[in-house]
């Protein structure tokens, strides 16, 4: 087997009996980026030198013996939406140009602590709004499995990453599923918290009251592990929830025996690809038969999911955005004649097209005398699609659902039609309004060989269950044997 292909597991084994050292790993998989990333476009920026001057210090920790994690040398990417001390950090926007964070986010100082090795900041849409990463400003990412294809997004970057085994595990961020859509997409584990999970400390804003950080993995023990090593209540986040952290990776499980999976007929869809439908269908069959009591439940209010979120997200995205002025960060463009041609100037050249257009949409249902019939209507539907998920709960432990309607869709097919692009996020988009963790497992391989992905959603803090069911699900299954031919 490959060494790139190893899970964070795997190679923390090899790398705490010595017999690799972090360097070496680094260095395999910098010469894999070297080679292969030019085509696939899943790195912003590399960061060579700071990777190795990390692996050296691990390699230091890992030969005394002592405060070593399962992540403790292993090379990882993380999504260019973090903020890193010394690393530029653009959130794929030209806004971001030339910035360099005085500070690590919370999560990446965690990581850093555990012994991470951070190889290079991944390629997303532009502040992490769109749903197939061609909305960088640094050029679409390819999908390993078929370089015609979007790898989903927002997070495709770091999704294409794992799946092409240029780092052995990943970070994103997912607001609406995009942790989740492009793990699906590339036919990798992506998992997102329940809302305050983990800390978003350093992470750049897109919409507050839903972003939540999560792993990218190959399988699910990396994903478990990740998560112990990420969550937690941070002083510097008030929304993180001061509850503490299990240990998700020992105590991973594969008995599900009674355990009562609620399937939402809301989730299968007239329109939705038929041969998605049936893999998923598939895979819930693979945990009845591992052991799930699988109950019929309804999430009635699922239908306005998607017009709840675009009007929360956008709102809460257009006051988040207010920020990139020319004054603070990165970018000026100083033209005209004073401060407000200069603001007007730089958000111009500053904000891509999808951005601009959230920005406005946002402003626009903020604005008074829409307010109420905008913003606060859908935040009142928001609880009702909330209340939904309790009351479904009081009859099943996890749901499981599809993760997108769809396989990846061809680079460049919905970019002229947002609604179209929007529809990605129909069965992720819940799962963020309800502040629920959820997960997308990789569930088989279309005819044309494109990977589909199998959700499950857990209660409030439902993390562990989420990861049982997964892992019960990924041990039935069996290993996946197909790899991108790359
Ligand atoms: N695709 C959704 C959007 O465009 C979700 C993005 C996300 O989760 N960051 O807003």
């Amino acid at each position: 087997m490959d060494l790139t292909s190893k899970t964070i597991a795997g190679l923390s084994e090899m790398l705490q009996k010595r017999e690799l050292t972090s360097k070496e790993a680094a260095g395999l998989y910098l010469e894999r980026i070297a080679a292969l990333d030019p085509s696939i476009n899943s790195y912003i920026t590399v960061t060579t030198e700071s990777a190795l001057a990390d692996a050296e210090k691990a390699d230091k920790r890992l030969a005394s013996g002592t405060d070593i994690t399962p992540l403790t040398g292993v090379p990882i990417s993380v999504k260019d939406i973090f903020c890193t001390e010394g690393l530029k950090t653009t959130c794929a926007s030209r806004m971001l140009e030339g910035f360099i964070p005085p500070y690590d986010s919370t999560v990446i100082k965690k990581l850093k602590d555990a012994g991470a090795v951070i190889l290079g900041k991944t390629n997303m849409d532009e502040f992490a709004m769109g749903s197939s990463t061609e909305n960088s400003a640094f050029g679409s990412t390819l999908n390993p499995w078929a370089e015609d294809r979007v790898p989903g997004g927002s997070s495709g970057g770091s999704a294409a990453s794992v799946a092409a085994d240029l780092c052995a595990a990943s970070i994103g961020t997912d607001t609406g599923g995009s942790i989740r859509q492009p793990a699906s997409c590339c036919g990798v584990v992506g998992l997102k918290p329940t809302y305050g999970r983990v800390s978003r400390y350093g992470m750049i804003a897109f919409a507050s009251s839903l972003d939540q950080a999560g792993p990218l993995t190959k399988d699910v023990k990396d994903a478990a592990i990740m998560l112990g090593l990420m969550a937690g209540r941070d002083n510097c986040d008030s929304t993180s929830i001061d509850a503490s952290v299990p240990d998700y990776a020992g105590s991973l499980q594969d008995n599900i025996k009674g355990l009562r999976i609620g399937i939402p007929n809301e989730y299968f869809i007239e329109g939705m690809d038929k041969e998605t439908e049936g893999l998923v269908r598939e895979g819930i069959k693979t945990l009845k038969d591992a052991g799930a009591v699988i109950v019929d439940i309804s999430l009635p209010h699922t239908e306005y999911a998607v017009s709840v979120y675009y009007l929360v997200a956008t709102a809460e995205a257009s006051s988040n955005l207010a920020r990139y002025d020319g004054v603070k960060y990165g970018q000026r463009v100083d033209i005209g004649s004073g401060l407000i041609d200069m603001y007007k100037a730089t958000r111009d050249a500053g904000f891509g097209a999808e951005v601009k257009r959230r920005i406005m949409l946002g402003t626009y249902a903020l604005s008074s005398g829409y307010y109420d019939a905008y913003y606060k209507k859908a935040t009142d539907v928001r609880a009702l699609i909330k209340n939904d998920f309790d009351e479904a709960f009081k009859t099943c432990d996890v749901i499981a659902t599809p993760t997108a309607p769809a396989p990846a869709f061809k680079i460049g097919e919905r970019t002229s039609d947002p609604l179209t692009m929007y529809l990605s996020d129909i069965f992720t988009i819940s799962c963020n309004l309800a502040g629920l963790p959820g997960i997308s497992l990789p569930c088989g391989l279309t005819e044309a060989g494109l990977p589909t992905g199998l959700q499950i959603i857990g209660k409030f803090l439902g993390e562990q269950d989420v990861l049982n069911t997964a892992y019960a699900y990924e041990q039935a299954r069996g290993p996946i044997t197909q790899k991108p031919k790359l």
